[in-house]
């Protein structure tokens, strides 16, 4: 179980399994005599992805970030990927209930992040996994869903969200929204146009005692390097860095819509990310579901185990 605090937040990664992806769309232009290093590929060249979701236990709310691929895969879908559909019972497994869930955030709405957003009932009909739940998911997205491009249409199963929308249960972002104290989102453009990371920060003084907590810091850091912000920040960075393995900026992902974008907002974000020590929540490691990134001695993009 992978679980720390942050200020008196807590936070918990859940996964809802893994599943077999093709390493060449996974790693785009980087040719595999290099990816294969990092990350092994099996006999039919795939690679194995992970569908990690992050609860926040704000003490006031139960925040899920992402809901992985779901239940609901055609038969055609299912054949590549396996469909796991793990989420649900580890979340129990962790204590977690349905019922338990206050907000839902989706970082965008590809198959593979949105999937137990919603469950088929008795009857057949779509109804929200969580029912008690707020569900957010980013505006952009969801008017691109409706009629996305033939390249990436088959990642949208409307069934997901559109129901959730129509009920008013979900509220769509624009990005840069605060949902609740402390947790807010980000557009990162790049695996798509809208795409948003969640970003979750804890002034060091608000923990419930008034103690200074800080998340667990990794070992072999320098005390001396690390600045005053270290451990006040986490950010589930999704699609923009998916692997501990696509860290360095020209590792993105052949998936990605607008991969100079990508770039540029790898950029942006490791400006604060790296310096700040966020810790990194990364959507699709199956092994390292968070770590700290920054550069070593050479300048090389490095992540860091917690
Ligand atoms: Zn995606």
């Amino acid at each position: 179980m992978h679980r720390l605090t942050l200020g008196d937040f807590e936070l918990s990664v859940f996964s809802d399994g893994t599943y077999p992806l093709d390493g060449g769309a996974f790693f785009g232009v980087i040719p595999k005599v290099m990816w294969s290093r990092k990350i092994e590929a099996d006999e039919n060249n795939c690679v194995t992805s992970g569908l990690n979701s992050l609860l926040i236990r704000t003490g006031r709310q139960t925040v899920l970030v992402e809901t992985g691929m779901g239940n609901k895969l055609s038969p055609r879908m299912a054949k590549f990927y396996g469909q796991p559909a793990q989420l649900l019972d580890n979340l129990a497994a962790g204590g977690v209930a349905p019922e338990d869930i206050d907000i839902v955030i989706n970082s965008h709405l590809h198959f593979d992040h949105c999937g137990w957003n919603t469950v088929r009932d008795k009857n057949g009909k779509f109804v929200a996994t969580f029912p008690r739940a707020k569900y957010y998911a980013p505006e952009g997205e969801w008017q691109y869903a409706r009629h996305p491009s033939e390249r990436d249409s088959i990642s949208f199963i409307s069934e997901n969200y559109d129901p959730l929308v129509a009920s008013g249960q979900m509220t769509l972002l624009k990005g840069g929204e605060e949902i609740v104290p402390g947790i807010s989102v980000k557009t990162f453009p790049g695996h798509t146009a809208c795409m948003l990371a969640v970003i979750i920060r804890r002034d060091l003084a608000s923990g419930r005692d008034g103690k200074r907590t800080a998340l667990a810091v990794p070992s072999g850091a320098n005390a001396d390097r690390a600045s005053a912000l270290e451990g006040t920040t986490a950010c589930y960075i999704s699609d923009l860095i998916p692997t501990s393995a696509h860290i360095d900026l020209a590792w993105g992902m052949g998936f990605d819509l607008y991969p100079l974008q990508t770039i540029e907002s790898k950029k942006q974000y490791y400006a604060r990310a790296v310096p700040e020590r966020w810790l990194t929540v990364f959507t699709h490691d199956a092994k390292m579901p968070w770590a700290y990134v920054g550069k070593d001695e050479l300048g090389k993009m490095v992540a860091r185990r917690v």
